[in-house]
């Protein structure tokens, strides 16, 4: 294996050759041949140096994205990114992108450089990126490119910016973001000075945009860290959701909680419920203000306003809750329930089989799968709002177990009920 600086420190421990995907090795074999020189680079080197399957191979090259569209005009290309050096080449349905070594220029509003420049340096391609484990590059046969001691920091378990941790995140603020997420998804410590940095430079998250933070957020609260990480960086979290500045030194608390609720969903509730904020309206007001998908949010409101419901714990109490509630989300609250009432974990997990048992044999939960709808009733004189209120009462009915679900039984109940209503009104 080639090393070049502080990589020649890199010991047997590093795997020397990892396997690349034929199609990879192709694309890397064009270049060679064209006499370009080509890396795989970033999160697919770190990837495959834990020994763990990349989800995507990105490439570079010193060919400038002109020279790589010529060199692959042959195969479907993607030019949106070629502004900032990046071609996306289709080979065989796969999307590679491929950018041209680049460095970037000042930064504006602590986000986005006011120039791209193409370089002819690998190392200067490198020092733009954002983690010493997120900057190694490798080739076949060349082998591991690692300037910043990322191999090492990688067997360390490390996360450590590129240079100067205050001027990166000045630089660019969701880097912040992204140092959190990596180190509760990947399982590394954040170094002393990167760690520093974020919480002096914390403020900065303010202005730069909700979508670009939420989306690290989310994938940080599903991590193996997230509790370590809300506690330790409860500060950092507080710029944008205030009240998890609440998670401070409730480490078991939130660890416990999250060894129970594993969704991003459940967890953010969890933490919102543990820091005392238990209003639905509330938390979708504080939810507003960094911009969530509507249905991540609607499920975290609903999880909060429902977490202190009691389990259901017959069928028909079963039927009901699921009525109220959409499909697939009362797992949810009941994990939810468990991770902060445990003294009702036993009857969470027996609710829980109920569950399985009430959906699986399908059992009539929605006005949809009623024998009869607001047609059939009107063909049998019931007119306005009498019509919804039928049909709930109905449902009601069927999964009380009081009358079958059957058009002849649900519209002979109707009519009885109809009946009642007109001696209630005294007609
Ligand atoms: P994953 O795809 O698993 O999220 P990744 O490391 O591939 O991890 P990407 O967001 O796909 O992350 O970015 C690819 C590479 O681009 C990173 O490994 C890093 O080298 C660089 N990079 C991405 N975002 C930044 C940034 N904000 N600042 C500096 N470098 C960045
Ligand atoms: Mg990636």
């Amino acid at each position: 294996m080639t090393y070049t600086d502080k990589s020649q420190n890199a010991d047997a421990h590093t795997p020397s050759a990892f396997a690349i995907p034929a199609y990879i090795r192709e694309i890397l074999d064009r270049f060679d041949r064209a006499g370009y020189e080509a890396w795989c680079v970033g999160g697919c080197v770190r990837d495959a140096l834990r020994g763990t399957s990349p989800h995507d191979w990105d490439l570079c090259t010193n060919a400038l994205p002109e020279q790589t569209l010529a060199l692959f005009s042959d195969k479907p290309c993607l030019t949106v990114g070629i502004r900032h050096g990046t071609v996306t080449v289709m080979w065989e349905k796969q999307p590679v992108e491929i950018t041209t070594y680049r460095c970037e220029g000042a930064y504006i509003g602590h986000r986005t450089p006011s120039s791209v420049t193409f370089t002819p340096s690998l190392r200067e391609d490198c020092l733009r990126r954002d983690f010493t484990v997120n900057a190694m590059a490798y080739h076949p046969s060349r082998g591991l490119s690692d300037f910043f001691g990322g191999a090492d920091d990688l067997r360390a378990r490390l996360l450590r910016c590129v240079g100067d941790a205050r001027e990166r995140f000045d630089e660019d603020a969701l880097r912040m973001m992204r140092a959190l997420r990596f180190s509760s998804v990947l399982d590394f410590d954040i170094e002393p000075e990167t760690a520093a940095a974020i919480h002096a430079y914390a403020p900065l998250l303010n202005e730069i945009s909700g979508e670009r933070i939420s989306s690290e957020f989310r994938r940080m609260l599903t991590g193996v860290r997230a509790a370590q990480l809300l506690c330790t960086y409860a500060d950092v979290i507080a710029v944008f959701y205030p009240p998890l500045a609440g998670c401070s030194g409730q480490l078991r608390v939130l660890n416990d909680a999250f060894a129970i609720c594993h969704t991003a969903e459940t967890r953010l509730a969890a933490a919102f419920r543990l820091c005392g904020c238990t209003n639905a309206d509330d938390v979708r007001m504080i939810l507003h203000f960094l911009p969530l998908d509507r249905a991540f949010s609607d499920a975290v409101t609903a999880l909060v306003r429902d977490a202190a419901l009691p389990p259901p714990v017959t069928r028909t109490d079963m039927r009901h809750a699921l009525s109220r509630t959409a499909y697939g989300y009362l797992p949810e609250q009941l994990q939810l329930h468990a991770a902060l009432f445990p003294d009702d974990r036993d009857a969470c997990d027996a609710s829980l089989t109920l569950y399985r048992a009430v959906t699986e044999s399908g059992d009539t939960v929605k006005l949809s799968q009623l024998a009869v709808n607001g047609r059939d009733l009107a063909a049998c004189g019931f007119h306005g709002p009498a019509i919804g209120k039928t049909l709930h009462q109905l449902l009601c009915a069927v999964m009380d177990d009081r009358v079958a679900n059957t058009a002849d039984a649900l519209l002979t109940y109707a009519k009885t009920l109809s009946t009642q209503r007109s001696d209630d009104s005294g007609e």
